[in-house]
Order: structure tokens, then C-alpha cells, then sequence
């Protein structure tokens, strides 16, 4: 083969191996991030619980306000109604005052119906907050451990780079160019392998007569649809016999 295609095929392992270790530093960063993004719902969840049951407290503030209020008035009126004359007036304040007490009953099944609801949301809220506590701390682990590794991957990357650095110069100058603008182009595949006459890197089928010059690999060979650096690869003919 051809030793710019060999030097080409070595490149393209060098470069596919980078592109894999930013994967894996990506995947890695991807995964704190959603973990990250569920504490921090869960946080918001329990914090509209936390929401909604200081609002019913406050209602029932005002309902034990209002229900003060309605006993002064039964009060009031009970006091009243010793000194009138007409029965007429009478049944005025016997109507007030069982208005008063119907709003004063109203009142505190409302209260009663408040309290079980505010009860659920702080057992929820608490909930939450319990699991985010938790899942904060084995978090904080988790990224110390990623950052770890994602340390390991950017030093192997780095001497993979190195050994990039190295073996990119042995190449042509219009080569190399040619090369890095492919990469580039075409999501970091450059140089593919053709199988049964088709490039790997389009899937489309190359002229049978290109098809033989890239089996010879006498010389450089671009598939005239993604213009990638096409090569042959002999097919293993050893048979394991199991
Ligand atoms: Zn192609």
C-alpha cells in the first residue's frame, strides 16, 4: 500500500481515538449535568409545597380571624337582644346570629379541610427535600469522581495528541491540508475503508474502475460523492477453527 494511504489510516485512528476521549470527557460532563438538573426540580417541587402551604396557613389565619370576628358579633348580638321591645326585631337578631354561627361552622371545615391539605404538602415538601439532601451528597462524589476521570481521559488525549503532533508532519504539506479540511467537513471521518465497492464513509457506490486503483492503493483515492480518502483493507482469509 501506498505509504501516504498507511500514514493517512494511522492519522485518521489518531484522530477517531481524540474525537472518542471528548466524547467520553462530554458524556461524562452530560451525565452531572442531568443529574444536577433532577436535584435541582425536585428542589423547585418542594419549594412551590413549601409555597402553597404557607398560603393556606395564611388562609387560615384569616378564617380564624373571621371566626373571632362572628363570635364578638353572636356576642354582640346576644347582648342586644336583652334589651328590645318588638319581636320583629327579635327575629332580626335570632337571624343574624344564626348567620354568624353558620359562617363560624363553614368557617372551621374549611379550616379542618386546610389543614390535612397543609399537612400532605410538608410531608411532600420534606420528602423532597430529604431525597435532595441525599442525592446532593452522593453527587458531590460522583463528580469528584468524574472529575477524576475526566482528568485521566484529557492525559491519555494529550499524549495520543503528542503522538499526533509527530506522525501529521510526515505527511505531505496539500495532504495534510486536505486531511484536516475532510475531518473537519466531514464529522471527523476523513479516511474510510471500501467495502464491496461501497465507501463506508456515504454508503454510496464507487466507478468499478476507482474501485480497483483503491484495491491496488498505488495512489491517493477520493470517493467522487464525500470526496473522503478512500483504502482497501484485505479480509482476514484465517479461519478459527473452534
Ligand atoms: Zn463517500
Amino acid at each position: 500500500m501506498n505509504e501516504e494511504i498507511s500514514k493517512l489510516i494511522n492519522l485518521q485512528e489518531i484522530d477517531s481515538e481524540i474525537a472518542g476521549f471528548d466524547q467520553e470527557i462530554k458524556a461524562k460532563q452530560q451525565e452531572i449535568a442531568a443529574r444536577e438538573q433532577g436535584i435541582a426540580d425536585k428542589e423547585e417541587e418542594a419549594a412551590k409545597c413549601r409555597k402553597k402551604s404557607a398560603a393556606l396557613e395564611q388562609e387560615q389565619r384569616d378564617i380564624k380571624a373571621e371566626c373571632e370576628d362572628a363570635r364578638a358579633h353572636i356576642k354582640d348580638r346576644q347582648n342586644k337582644m336583652m334589651h328590645i321591645q318588638t319581636s320583629r326585631e327579635h327575629q332580626a337578631l335570632l337571624k343574624e346570629i344564626e348567620d354568624s354561627k353558620r359562617l363560624i361552622k363553614e368557617s372551621e371545615d374549611q379550616a379542618v379541610l386546610y389543614m390535612e391539605q397543609i399537612e400532605q404538602l410538608q410531608i411532600k415538601a420534606e420528602e423532597l427535600e430529604n431525597l435532595c439532601a441525599g442525592e446532593k451528597k452522593l453527587l458531590t462524589e460522583e463528580i469528584e469522581k468524574a472529575e477524576k476521570a475526566v482528568k485521566r481521559i484529557a492525559n491519555r488525549k494529550k499524549k495520543v495528541e503528542s503522538e499526533r503532533g509527530k506522525i501529521a508532519p510526515d505527511l505531505l504539506p496539500g495532504t495534510l491540508h486536505r486531511y484536516d479540511m475532510l475531518l473537519k467537513k466531514r464529522n471527523g471521518s476523513a479516511v474510510v475503508e471500501t467495502r464491496n465497492g461501497i465507501c463506508q464513509g456515504c454508503f454510496m457506490a464507487i466507478p468499478p474502475q476507482q474501485f480497483n486503483e483503491v484495491r491496488k492503493g498505488d495512489k491517493l483515492n477520493f470517493c467522487p460523492t464525500c470526496q473522503r480518502v478512500l483504502y482497501f483493507k484485505e479480509e482476514e482469509t484465517e479461519v478459527c477453527d473452534a
